[in-house]
């Protein structure tokens, strides 16, 4: 059963009350949408993001919530570093393409799509070969299959990409077991990344020996705090990545990158070219292949150029806040 608010309640009342929505279309099309929509809040601290996808319920956007009061209510934990790498990311493209965007992200990391349905394996040899070419040998590369590869094939695919170097294979397979079973035939790291949704996922890919780095995003966690306590309970190094939020929660996504202890991944938050537009006047934009940790305002202008009906999106909210009590 949906628990009663508790003290704060009037507060997020409040908050919710002032929620804004937005609309902003993506200039590539992810996790089979084509505009990124969700809502803002504003509080004492400034603002937060609560941009659960459409299909969440409100059990599940309950932790989103939570990553937006934590961001309006109270301020972040104190960073250790001022910057953070960050990864370009290749899509399923040819080889040609793949280099060009490479040698124009300024990054030093690359995160490579591979295991595209419809594609041939040798597509992505191709694709790999031509960033680690536009990378040189001192660049990084990690490829991601989301899921895409049976535990045979993630290993063949492994043995034949060696010879580029990789850092990691982020979800090589769909299942933990799979996972576990593949860390046994490659020395190549895997990360695990749609394996971790809830805060108990991390702790349930090593014990499952699944991973050996796990990709946090904020929201999905519910806040900062949160996933710093998830990254501390694992024990397993953590690359941070963004839900393609805009400006105002990939600053939540800098903030627990900021202050982890340790940080030995580039990390996916360099999302804001994914969108058309921001809600701010200084978008967190990558430079060199960093973000610097910061909190860009948002630009009420800018806000109402992607305006929609809030009504919706206080339904959700107010139908999350309801289990609230359980994201925390
Ligand atoms: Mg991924």
């Amino acid at each position: 059963m949906p628990r009663m608010l508790s003290g704060s309640g009037r507060l997020m009342t409040g908050i919710l009350g002032g929620l804004r929505a937005f609309a902003i279309p993506m200039t590539t099309k992810f996790r089979g949408i084509t505009v990124r929509e969700g809502a803002l809040v504003e509080g004492p601290a400034g603002w937060g993001e609560f941009s659960p996808f459409a299909e969440y319920g409100p059990r599940e956007s309950a932790r989103w919530l939570a990553s937006a009061l934590e961001s309006a209510n109270r301020s972040w934990p104190a960073p250790v570093r001022d910057r953070v790498p960050i990864n370009v990311t290749v899509p399923a493209v040819g080889p040609a393409q793949a280099a060009a965007i490479v040698a124009g992200s300024g990054c030093r990391t690359a995160k490579v799509k591979v295991a595209e349905r419809g594609q041939a394996e040798g597509e992505d040899i191709e694709r790999v070969e031509a960033v680690r070419d536009a990378l040189g040998p001192g660049g990084r590369i990690r490829i991601d299959a989301n899921g895409g590869w049976q535990v045979a094939q993630a290993a063949r695919m492994l043995r034949r990409l060696a010879r580029f170097g990789l850092e990691y294979a982020e979800q090589p397979c769909a299942a933990l077991d799979e996972l576990a079973e593949l860390r046994r035939q490659t020395d190549v790291p895997v990360a695990a990344d749609e394996s971790v949704r809830r805060a108990d996922d991390p702790l349930r890919v090593r014990a499952a020996g699944a991973a050996d780095i796990v990709v946090l995003k904020v929201q999905p966690l519910g806040g900062v705090r949160a996933a710093l306590r998830v990254a501390a309970a694992c024990g397993l190094p953590v690359v941070v990545s963004s839900a393609v939020d805009t400006s105002v929660g990939l600053a939540a996504g800098v903030a627990l990158a900021a202050a982890l202890p340790e940080l030995p991944y580039a990390c996916g938050l360099g999302t804001m070219s994914l969108l058309a537009g921001d809600v701010t006047a200084d978008p967190l934009l990558p430079e060199r292949g960093e973000l610097p940790v910061r909190r860009p305002p948002v630009d009420p202008a800018r806000l109402a150029r992607w305006e929609t009906d809030p009504a919706p999106w206080r339904d959700r909210a107010a139908a999350a806040a309801a289990y609230l009590g359980d994201a925390q």
